[in-house]
């Protein structure tokens, strides 16, 4: 039932308004401009198009109610070894583990199976269960689309050109007749129908590719981010689910438009396993958690999209995502992991028992907190060890973490200073191996 209730949101009342919308007009014309009553291939083409348009609605109401495939909540796998978990991501959010090929939605706010998109037309992911519908909804909208574009473009053409049409013509040609209301709902129809055949047209193409190539769109960021990691290894990323365009066009587009497999588990290429891509994005987070620095807000942030207090460049240069933007008060510490020339995005330090916070927020809101305290850090450094040696950033990490009191607020301090240690460690470890 809870698929039903999605319905009740802008974004599908929106698209069942356009299809209904572009499917009556279009009859209208049709029955005006090629009249099924009259020739066989009249009513060839107005059931072709009645046909398509109630595939789209169908194809459209089952992706939405279908929905992805969720993974259940606090989810592990059925051989939970400490060796298997070691291999998967965690998702606080849902309190489990995530399957392959799953990830969190925080539209959904659930793990999603092989998840591809948040779409607000569905107002759904979509994901391992919906793919076929969503794909064959896209197919049927842009096939319609095309038929109501020639319907609706002639029937203008005639309509316009009557008056010539009844000097010079035949005689045979289709006589319409449009009112003020009827122009302007043809008119209406007509560029709704050429938006959907462009758009969703290049969204189709888009997920073609993606069924053919057995990638997803989340997984086309994780490619490219393995292929760069890879580049000077010997041994360069091989992406497991890639298993030849038609393999791959069968787990998805089926006659009943349900998948092959539980979504959980995948056949994978020779050479890879089930956890191929889930140690590759595990590394990944290593490497961003290495790459974040320490931000302190020096100027509140109402959390705006559009700051207009914060001064134009910021205004007019806003990220173009639909991630949050968060709330700022002076004082706050931003662990920040991405950098624009005008904004920066990263998660807000925040007592260990309340949510995650994380967002963008204007960058001159703060100053780099290893900046600011560096001088101090510095000095305290250089008394401490008396000497004028080069400064690491771990080592300044360290100093900075018993200088500053509300050490809540130097949580990534701790974390970096202790993954130092670790690295230290184990460099110490393989160090005295050689040795021996
Ligand atoms: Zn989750
Ligand atoms: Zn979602």
């Amino acid at each position: 039932m809870r698929g039903l209730f999605r319905v009740f949101h802008w974004g599908p009342l929106t698209a069942i308004c356009i299809i209904k919308w572009i499917s009556l007009v279009t009859l209208y014309c049709n029955l005006r401009w090629y009249p099924p009553s009259n020739s066989l291939g009249g009513l060839a083409y107005t059931v072709a198009f009645l046909v398509l348009s109630g595939m789209t609605l169908y194809h459209f109401l089952f992706a939405m109610y279908d929905g992805p495939g969720y993974l259940p909540l606090a989810w592990k796998p059925d051989k939970a070894t400490d060796e298997v978990l070691y291999q998967l991501q965690y998702c606080h959010s849902c309190q489990g583990y995530k399957a392959p090929r799953a990830h969190h939605c925080r539209k959904c706010n659930r793990c999603v199976m092989k998840m591809d998109h948040h779409c607000p037309w569905i107002n759904n992911c979509v994901g391992h269960f919906n793919h076929g519908h969503f794909t064959a909804f896209l197919a049927s909208a842009v096939t319609g689309c095309l038929l109501s574009c020639v319907s609706l473009t002639c029937s203008l053409y005639y309509g316009l050109n009557r008056n010539w049409y009844e000097f010079y013509g035949t005689g045979k040609e289709p006589k319409i007749v449009f009112t003020v209301w009827s122009l302007i709902a043809t008119l209406l129809g007509l560029g709704l129908s050429i938006g959907v055949v462009i758009a969703v047209g290049l969204l189709l193409f888009f997920q073609l590719r993606a069924i053919m190539r057995n990638q997803t769109g989340i997984e086309d960021w994780i490619l490219e981010k393995a292929v760069y990691r890879h580049r000077h290894q010997e041994h360069k990323f091989v992406y497991p689910y890639n298993l030849g365009r038609w393999r791959n066009l069968r787990q998805v587009l089926t006659w009943s438009c349900l998948p092959k497999g539980d979504g959980i588990e995948w056949d994978v290429v020779e050479g890879a396993d089930q956890y191929t891509l889930t140690r590759e994005q595990l590394l990944q987070k290593a490497d961003k958690r290495d790459r974040s620095r320490e931000y302190e807000i020096i100027r509140e942030y109402s959390g705006a999209c559009f700051p207009i207090t914060q001064g134009f460049s910021v205004c007019i240069r806003p990220p173009c995502t639909d991630e949050p933007r968060i709330p700022l008060n002076k004082g706050d510490i931003v662990i920040v992991t991405r950098w624009k020339k005008y904004w920066l995005y990263g998660d807000k330090v925040v007592h260990t028992k309340q949510a995650r916070v994380r967002g963008w927020f204007p960058r001159h809101c703060a100053v780099e907190a290893y900046s600011q305290h560096n001088e101090e850090e510095t000095d305290n450094f250089t008394e401490s060890y008396d000497s004028g040696a080069s400064v690491s950033r771990a080592d300044i990490s360290a100093t900075k973490n018993t200088s500053v009191k509300n050490n809540t607020h130097h949580r990534s301090s701790v974390a970096r200073n202790q993954r130092a240690k670790e690295t230290n460690e184990s460099t110490k470890n393989l160090e005295s191996k050689k040795k021996k």
